[in-house]
């Protein structure tokens, strides 16, 4: 059995996150977009978690699902829910100051709370829903480990600069220097937006790690940007974690448990993939960046150096390597964007919500449009140049201006002239 699940989220107790992320709302939503596992996220927050204790209850399976009265009647399918949350350490070690992310999985209510009175004694947890910590990545994983083994460490985002193992501006140039004894009680690690699964085949390093990808949600319609898909023979935690404990690269034969593939977002929309200067609105690419010494051409300080070129800088092999073993991926456009590029209006007009509802609900939610539903059944369903959008999503065929310095890229589907034509021939 198939099943779509999107780890990293926040509640409305992270810093700049919607009010909305309350979880009977994270439920309705997640079932709109057809994830059929959701993280909680922030659960070391004291008023979140006695949220998620008082709404949620174990599965027979070992996860958890919100109560059948706080479910909303649109609701198109019963997403389940797992305790996860995401913690910053912010530390010094050999001289080199290191901020890093790191997303935990906890395998039931009984730990969280441990963990939460574990990590109490020491941090801050009311203060954000992501905390910080002032403890290395090492000592975090082994802290929680002892906790309970069960525990999975998945390191967040890997290669945004500001705040990850492999930042250009915050992490290390190895996972190794970073987790030392405890570098093979690490399954996975996580693409994030800005990179996606090739660029990440592309270090050798990385051949021990699965890689996951997951949504970072702030607000219940960003669920699901990434997400994993798993193939489990029950929907429970021990499955979940024989999948993500399962390297296809180190074995010849496929338990019952695994990673199906992932669900990317486009990288180059992440808003760290190229280098850049947010403030004089100048984004350039790796090789420029050299050139200039990573200087901004025009304010001569220190650019932000994106993603692209922090893979370039540690991979070990060429561009467009692959491994076969590697669980494939997929790309996508979250659709509420693709409609919106289709009519060229914004994304939260109503022409755009309205063909938006009406397809999630006929086809089962947004990842069977996106990437099962057939393209003529779309048609039929909306117009030719939604449908047309969506094939081309399905085939790559996009223009895209990279992100860059904390600025989303900006996608393209089509140029006016195409859309005019398009929406033209369509009336005859
Ligand atoms: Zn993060
Ligand atoms: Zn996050
Ligand atoms: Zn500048």
């Amino acid at each position: 059995m198939q099943l779509i699940a999107d780890f990293h989220v926040h509640s409305r107790f992270s810093r700049a996150v919607s009010k909305d992320m309350n979880l009977p709302t994270m439920h309705e939503w997640a079932s709109y977009k057809g994830i059929g596992l959701v993280g909680t996220g922030d659960f070391t927050h004291p008023t979140w978690f006695a949220e998620m204790r008082e709404q949620l209850r174990p599965t027979a399976e070992g996860l958890l699902e919100l109560k059948p009265e706080l479910r909303a009647k649109s609701a198109i399918a019963n997403p389940l829910f797992i305790p996860t949350t995401e913690l910053s350490c912010i530390y010094t070690e050999a001289g080199a100051s290191h901020r890093i992310h790191l997303v935990i999985l906890a395998p039931d209510l009984p730990t969280v709370e441990k963990i939460n009175k574990s990590l109490g004694e020491n941090f801050n947890l009311q203060s954000d829903g992501r905390p910080i910590l002032g403890i290395s990545a090492h000592d975090l994983t082994e802290k929680l480990l002892n906790l309970n083994p069960k525990i999975l460490v998945i390191p967040a985002h890997v290669w945004t600069p500001w705040f990850s193992l492999f930042g250009s501006a915050s992490g290390y140039d190895s996972a190794q220097v970073c987790f030392r004894d405890l570098l093979n009680k690490i399954p996975a690690i996580e693409t994030g937006l800005s990179s996606d699964p090739p660029m990440n085949w592309r270090w050798s390093e990385l051949d021990k790690f699965n890689i996951v990808s997951a949504g970072d949600s702030h607000s219940p319609r960003k669920l699901g940007r990434e997400a994993t898909v798993f193939e489990l023979e029950k929907f429970g935690f021990k499955e979940l974690t024989e999948a993500l404990w399962f390297n296809p690269l180190a074995h010849a034969t496929r338990p019952k448990n695994y990673i199906a593939e992932t669900l990317e977002f486009f990288p180059e929309e992440g808003k760290y993939h190229l280098d850049g200067h947010a403030k004089c609105q100048k984004s350039l690419l790796p090789a420029e960046t050299k050139k200039l010494n990573g200087l901004c051409p025009v304010c001569k300080k220190p650019l932000t150096i994106g993603v692209l070129n922090r893979v370039e800088k540690l991979a070990d092999r060429p561009e467009g390597y692959k491994n076969p073993k590697r669980p494939p991926y997929r790309t996508l456009v979250p659709l509420e964007e693709a409609i919106g590029e289709a009519l060229d209006v914004g994304a939260g007009s109503k022409a755009v919500q309205e063909i938006w509802t009406s397809l999630i609900k006929k086809f089962g939610g947004e990842f069977n449009v996106l990437l099962e539903t057939p393209i003529a059944d779309i048609k039929n369903a909306s117009q030719e140049i939604v449908a047309e959008a969506i094939d081309r999503i399905r085939n790559g065929k996009l223009i895209i201006e990279g992100g860059y310095d904390g600025i989303f890229g900006v996608i393209k589907i089509f140029n006016p002239k195409e859309r005019k034509k398009i929406q033209q021939a369509s009336l005859f």
